[in-house]
Order: structure tokens, then C-alpha cells, then sequence
């Protein structure tokens, strides 16, 4: 049986363009240089994952007083976290002061917390081991769909949902047909998907910083249509895969998506010429371990590789 584990971060990769697949999840390079936004994301997420935790206890708190002092544990747990990062002390205080804004400022929303930063691990599609006509073992393939949702979470007057708190520095709306939401849905079975807003913009009311936004997904017809079109981009990428173990690696460009959103990592790998690729990805990245891997994946979702069993 072959087994392929697949995230939201690893299906945009694989959607986007092979050799940025092959570079990131098949090799493990990975850019020297810190992501700030990221870090930032998980300061907010250290801090939101302790209030909630507290608050899934509870439910209410017993004083503001009471309230008070789990806000102060969050932002410790915060700055607990940050220190390990690779981002400054302001920088973790800026991430810090607008997750504690944000938490304020929903205070009242009578919020009843089901699960915090919740792992999930489905299986999305699965063919069993056969025998091929000439006696040959086929092995089958079971693809898992792995990652972690921030909260499962209920508003009064509103059916269960899947959360997601998302940190930004300028306004953006989310898409419905993004793989983390339309997975999430899928992967519990809920038609709606809460996406927490924790901007940082000191220009903005908190209103707008802070907007919780719902996309529905009451149409299966539409997430059926997901599940299949990431089961074909797997298959995809297991036949590849297998490829490169017979000795012929394949793994080709897609020029249109070298400069979306921030720019592709490894342009500066891609843009050499070939010869020269090993020692600029010598220089400027690093292989992270399979758990450093799985670790920055999981703060969008999880990941594995390909596991014959
Ligand atoms: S720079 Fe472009 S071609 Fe190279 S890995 Fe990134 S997206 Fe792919």
C-alpha cells in the first residue's frame, strides 16, 4: 500500500509547479532567511490557542479579573513561543498586542469552544493491494488528507464551524475555494468556515481588523468536486514519484507562478544556470528535518511523504 499524507500547504505547492514541490517537500530545501509574516502567524496562534483553551474550560470566566489573568498567561505563552523564533522583540510585541486586541475585542461574543488547535487525519481516497494478470502485487494507494484547525467553535445562533484564525498586515478577503477551507469543511463535515481576522494595522477601527468571516459550504456537490480534483493531483504526484525511483526525475516549471503573491522562493535557484544550482541552493537554504517540515506545515497543516508500506 502506498501511502501519501497531503496538507492545504503541500496540495497549493503541488497545484502551483512540480519543481517547487520537488525543491520543498521531495528535497526538504528550505530559504535561510526567516519568514516574518509566518512567525508572526504563530505568535497569534500561541496566544489565541491559550484564551480559547482557557475559555473551552470555562466557558465563561468567573471575573474579569479571572479573564484578565488568562489574557496575561496568552501573551507569556506568546512570548514563550516568539523567543524561539526568528523575528525581533518588537516584532513579537506587535503580534502579541493585536492577538490580545482581537481577544478583547470579541470578549462578549458568547462563544462555546468544542476543540483548540484540533489534528485531523482522513482517509481521502483508498484502492486496495490486488494481483496484476501475470501474478504481479499492485499495491494500492490510500491518500490521507492531515492537518490542524485552530478551533471547532459555535456562536449563539450558529451551527457548528470550523475556524481559522488568520493574521494579516493588510486588508484581504479570504476565497472559498481555498484547499484549507474546502478540506476543513470536508473533513468535518460542516457547512460553514469561520475565518478569525487579526489584523495589525494600527490605521484601522478594530471592526475592521478584526472581522470574523463565514463562507459556506452547504453544497457537498461543490467539496465532492475538491475531493476528487486533489485525489487526481496526488495520483499525479505518486506517478512522479515514481519516476524518480526508476531513475528518471521529472519534475518540470511552471513559469506563471514564479511571482505570485511574494514571489517563488527558489527563483534565485531556477533563474541559474544549471550548473550552478547545487551550490546557490548550498548557500542560501538549508534541508530541514522531516519534523521541521512537519512542523511549519502544520501551523498551515501536515505533512508526509510517500510511504510504501
Ligand atoms: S521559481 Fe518558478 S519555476 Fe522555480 S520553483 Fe519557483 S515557481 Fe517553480
Amino acid at each position: 500500500m502506498i501511502v501519501f499524507a497531503v496538507s492545504a500547504s503541500k496540495i497549493n505547492v503541488i497545484d502551483s509547479c512540480w519543481e517547487l514541490y520537488n525543491l520543498t517537500y521531495n528535497r526538504r530545501w528550505a530559504v535561510n532567511e526567516n519568514d516574518k509574516p509566518l512567525d508572526q502567524g504563530t505568535v497569534v496562534h500561541a496566544v489565541h490557542s491559550h484564551y480559547y483553551k482557557a475559555k473551552m474550560t470555562e466557558n465563561w470566566f468567573s471575573s474579569p479579573e479571572r479573564e484578565g489573568i488568562v489574557l496575561d498567561e496568552a501573551t507569556n505563552k506568546g512570548r514563550r513561543v516568539g523567543v524561539d523564533l526568528a523575528i525581533s522583540v518588537s516584532e513579537i510585541d506587535e503580534a502579541i498586542g493585536a492577538a490580545r486586541q482581537s481577544l478583547i475585542h470579541h470578549r462578549q461574543d458568547g462563544i462555546t469552544v468544542h476543540a483548540v488547535e484540533e489534528p485531523f487525519s482522513r482517509i481521502l481516497y483508498e484502492t486496495p493491494d490486488r494481483e496484476g494478470p501475470n501474478g504481479e502485487k499492485i499495491h494500492g494507494v490510500r491518500i490521507l488528507w492531515e492537518g490542524r484547525v485552530d478551533l471547532v467553535a459555535t456562536l449563539p445562533n450558529n451551527p457548528l464551524a470550523v475556524w481559522d484564525h488568520k493574521s494579516e498586515s493588510r486588508k484581504t478577503n479570504p476565497s472559498e475555494l481555498d484547499n484549507q477551507f474546502e478540506g476543513s469543511a470536508w473533513a468535518f463535515d460542516v457547512d460553514d468556515i469561520v475565518v478569525n481576522k487579526v489584523g495589525f494595522q494600527t490605521s484601522l477601527k478594530d471592526e475592521e481588523k478584526f472581522r470574523r468571516i463565514f463562507l459556506n459550504y452547504r453544497s457537498k456537490a461543490i467539496i465532492e468536486e475538491w475531493r476528487v480534483d486533489v485525489i487526481k493531483s496526488v495520483l499525479a504526484t505518486i506517478e512522479r514519484h515514481k519516476r524518480e525511483a526508476a531513475g528518471h526525475p521529472d519534475w518540470p516549471r511552471n513559469r506563471t507562478s514564479c511571482n505570485k503573491f511574494s514571489g517563488c522562493r527558489f527563483k534565485p535557484v531556477c533563474k541559474a544556470i544549471p550548473a550552478v544550482r547545487e551550490v546557490k541552493l548550498q548557500t542560501w537554504y538549508h534541508i530541514r528535518p522531516q519534523h521541521e517540515l512537519l512542523d511549519k506545515d502544520q501551523q498551515q497543516t501536515h505533512v508526509t511523504g510517500v510511504e510504501p508500506e
